[in-house]
């Protein structure tokens, strides 16, 4: 059997640096889980006593504290920082660029418009840097319904979809007299699809190793089963089955955005033994 791994798979730039950053502070919190891998999260406890905690209150005054590659609300930071926490910034640097382009363009008085999911903590750690007028689109029915000023800043949510950022930008520009378009789209989730989409088109069996609730790895999942019937969603190598790879000779092999190296490395030696 050969296995073949993704050109690109895993962890993406920003989760490895937020998973350095935890380990070069040991006896952390981070605020909110740093990924949607709970192996990871436990690896991070066991070895260097990193814990979560899901909310800003009763945090203990003398552990610093590890903002997670989505960010917070700029009050949030205010907050913590007047009560004296020590603060480790971990917001990866493409949710750290829409913050800042979107304080700046509030400042210049453009109407901000946000692609996104409300409910998404990066989008409500963006949107809390603007000063003025901001709407948070989903998608392209609920841009339609909107209020447009003259002057437009659009920014994207880091994993939103090309396509429709640019059908909106489009429906903008039409509209109003001045429209900054700022993609902020972050390329890393499509990198990986991409790659994913290549790869299972090539192989007999496909493995998409990933949280089974992360959507970045469901999204895999579906990309490999159109090309690939084959195609199997695992979260560690225990739950290969032998019988999967009967009669098979290519086996691709890809991984979700949160999945460590380590896990990884597991399944592609348990693949190679059966
Ligand atoms: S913005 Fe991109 S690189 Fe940064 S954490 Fe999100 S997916 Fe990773």
């Amino acid at each position: 059997m050969e296995v073949r791994l993704a050109q690109n798979y895993g962890f993406c730039f920003g989760v490895k640096r937020a998973i350095k950053i935890a380990q070069d502070h040991r006896n952390s919190i981070t605020l909110g889980p740093l990924i949607h891998n709970a192996k990871e999260i436990a690896r991070l406890k066991e070895k260097f006593n990193v814990d979560v905690s899901e909310n800003l209150e009763n945090l203990p005054q003398d552990r610093k504290l590890i903002v997670r590659t989505h960010g917070i609300p700029k009050s949030d930071f205010k907050n913590l920082q007047e009560q004296n926490f020590q603060i480790i910034d971990a917001t990866c640097p493409y949710v750290r660029k829409p913050q800042m382009i979107v304080e700046q363009m509030s400042k210049e008085g453009y109407q901000i418009v946000v692609f996104g999911d409300r409910e998404h903590p990066e989008v409500k750690g963006v949107v809390s840097y603007a000063t003025g007028p901001t709407d948070i689109v989903a998608d392209f029915e609920e841009l339609q319904k909107l209020q447009l000023g003259k002057k437009i800043a659009l920014i994207s949510q880091t994993t939103k979809q090309p396509e429709i950022f640019a059908k909106i930008a489009s429906f903008l520009s039409m509209r109003c007299t001045e429209v900054r378009v700022f993609n902020t789209i972050c390329n890393a989730t499509f990198d990986n699809q991409s790659a994913a989409d290549k790869l299972s088109k090539e192989v007999d069996i496909m493995i998409i190793v990933g949280g089974k609730n992360s959507s970045n790895t469901k999204q895999l999942f579906n990309i490999c089963k159109n090309n690939c019937a084959d195609s199997f969603l695992i979260e560690s190598e225990s739950e290969l089955d032998k019988s999967w790879f009967e009669g098979k000779k290519v086996c691709g092999l890809t991984a979700g955005a949160s999945t460590p190296d380590w896990i990884i490395t597991k399944v592609q030696n348990k693949i190679l033994k059966i």
